[in-house]
């Protein structure tokens, strides 16, 4: 067989080598084809023995007589194609990790040690209930922490993300709504909402309508209590709020909406600002889910399933999809509603009963933290924030400059005018300046919005070394009012990167999903 190269060789020595390389290759950044393009056929990383002649027999015609259609490729092939794809996404492993609303935080490596003892990893979700007792006792433990931190009497598990936590949370309130006669219509969602509530919402089969902001950047409570009525299944209020801020009104939002016959859902994916400060459930919410996957510090972003379990309060608690952890003398077992005990649920929300790799994550994080070293990943989350927003505010625009905010710092594109450097510019310059940008033109109550969430797992060290990129960025932009140069470079950016400046738009609209085969053999050159 000859040898072929993988990829192309990519460190350019020249301006003619760069220019020859192919188009994405920077550095020491491959440029890497899809494994289709690059395997061949009739090649195989492990060597099989030959079958032998009577195990041919006795399959009769279930022999294979044509090749698998898998592409093949060698051990060394295989791993360098997976790392050099791992590499061309950016990763909280690799440095900051900004996005606002989505606690990009470092995953301990002791979750992930813990995740993976056999008597974890190696269960099967069908296997007998007698068998797995411990992973069962996790899931009850994980349970009462979740329940603990919140301040509410149940939690399902089921759910495999927020916005499935979300669906389970209003599949519940709609089966109380239901269990009372009262078919309800209308979820109504703040203008500053995630973009999955309104979804969420639409999806269960509401109407959504929107309730107004007040100019701090909270809920607008007349405007609440104007749209609050007898069809209002439930609001769905994100606390804190994904302009950064802690719904001072909380409460007497709790209290309008239950004294509407209607529900508080709250989106929890921003807990990690509150954890061990304040239960959701004294201030009157009646579901909310909790993203591990952010708070709970099991990866995300390319890097893991998520799990975004929904606590109840009491008067949602019995509409809770089933299985149900029940713990007695016979030790643990995962009920079903025909049991008896969840009479009134709504069914199941998915075949199995939750991510169980994330509940070994999670769990470990609490118990390595205990409440007390949670409440402190709340405060450190907060100050970090705080910190950023004190040392760019000067430069750029804070959204809602009075007050402190809570674990993100909000700017809008103010401080950019008539300098022709738009928010966009500003975030791919970061690329090329080593940082991934901010979470950017949301929330969309913010105009050009530049949301930044660091964390509590960044040091000061780091946060400076940020901080400084930036305001020697924001200088820069903001020289671009004079200097055409200036404003060259930003709309250039980013340059350092293995792609260019993408067609977002093309890309939402109209994204290639489907694997054509290349015209031209291109970046397999036989050596
Ligand atoms: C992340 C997030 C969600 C959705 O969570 P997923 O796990 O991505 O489905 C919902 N609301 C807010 C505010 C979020 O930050």
């Amino acid at each position: 067989m000859s040898m072929q190269t993988i990829g192309r060789p990519t460190r350019p020595e020249t301006n003619a080598v760069a220019a020859a390389a192919p188009e994405g290759a920077k550095g020491l950044l491959q440029y890497e084809p899809l494994i289709f393009e690059l395997g061949g056929w009739s090649k195989t990383g492990v060597d099989l023995p030959d079958v032998a002649a009577d195990v041919a027999d006795d399959l009769g015609d279930l022999v294979r007589t044509a090749p698998i259609g898998l592409p093949g490729l060698s051990e060394p092939e295989t791993l360098r194609h997976y790392v050099r794809l791992s590499q061309k996404n950016h990763a909280i492993d690799l440095a900051l990790y900004p996005l606002g609303s989505c606690t990009m935080k470092h995953n301990p490596r002791l979750n992930e040690k813990l995740a993976r003892l056999p008597g974890f990893i190696d269960i099967h979700p069908l296997q007998p209930q007698s068998s797995v007792q411990g992973a069962i006792e996790l899931m009850d433990r994980l349970s009462h922490w979740l329940t603990t931190l919140t301040g509410m009497p149940a939690v399902a598990l089921p759910p495999k993300a927020g916005a499935h936590g979300e669906l389970c949370g209003l599949l519940a309130i709609r089966a109380a709504h239901e269990a009372r006669g009262d078919a309800r219509k209308r979820v109504l969602v703040p203008t500053s909402a995630h973009g999955t509530n309104p979804a969420t919402a639409a999806f269960a089969g509401y109407t959504v309508e929107e309730i107004a902001q007040t100019t701090d950047g909270r809920v607008d409570l007349a405007d609440l209590e104007a749209k609050l009525g007898p069809d209002v299944a439930a609001i769905m209020v994100t606390n804190p709020n994904t302009c950064g801020l802690f719904e001072r009104d909380v409460v007497e939002i709790a209290r309008l909406t239950h004294a509407a016959g209607a529900y508080f859902y709250c989106d929890g994916a921003n807990f990690n600002a509150i954890v061990g400060k304040v239960r959701p459930g004294d201030l009157g919410v009646d579901a909310m889910h909790i993203n591990l996957h952010k708070t709970f510090s099991t990866p995300h972003g390319g890097g893991g399933p998520g799990a975004g379990p929904v606590v109840l309060s009491a008067a949602l608690a019995p509409f809770a999809p089933e299985p149900w952890i029940v713990h007695d003398q016979n030790g643990y077992r995962l009920i079903e509603g025909r049991e008896g005990v969840a009479a009134q649920a709504f069914g199941r929300l998915s075949a199995f009963h939750g991510q169980m790799g994330m509940f070994v994550r999670a769990y470990a994080y609490m118990l390595s933290h205990g409440a007390d070293g949670l409440r402190q990943v709340a405060e450190d989350a907060v100050l970090n924030a705080n910190y950023i927003k004190a040392r760019l505010g000067d430069l750029m625009s804070p959204a809602f400059p009075d007050g402190p905010c809570m674990h993100e710092a909000l700017f809008d594109d103010a401080w950019l005018e008539g300098t022709g450097v738009t928010t966009l510019d500003f975030a791919k310059a970061m690329i090329d300046a080593g940082f991934h940008p901010m979470t950017m033109y949301f929330p969309l109550v913010v105009h050009g919005a530049m949301l930044i969430e660091p964390t509590e797992t960044e040091s000061k060290a780091e946060l400076d070394r940020f901080c400084d990129t930036l305001r020697v960025l924001a200088l820069d932009a903001l020289s671009a009012k004079d200097d055409p140069a200036a404003l060259e470079r930003f709309k250039a950016a980013p340059v350092a990167a293995p792609l260019r400046r993408l067609d977002e738009t093309q890309a939402a609209r109209k994204p290639r999903l489907k694997w054509t085969q290349p015209a031209a053999p291109a970046p397999l050159a036989a050596e």
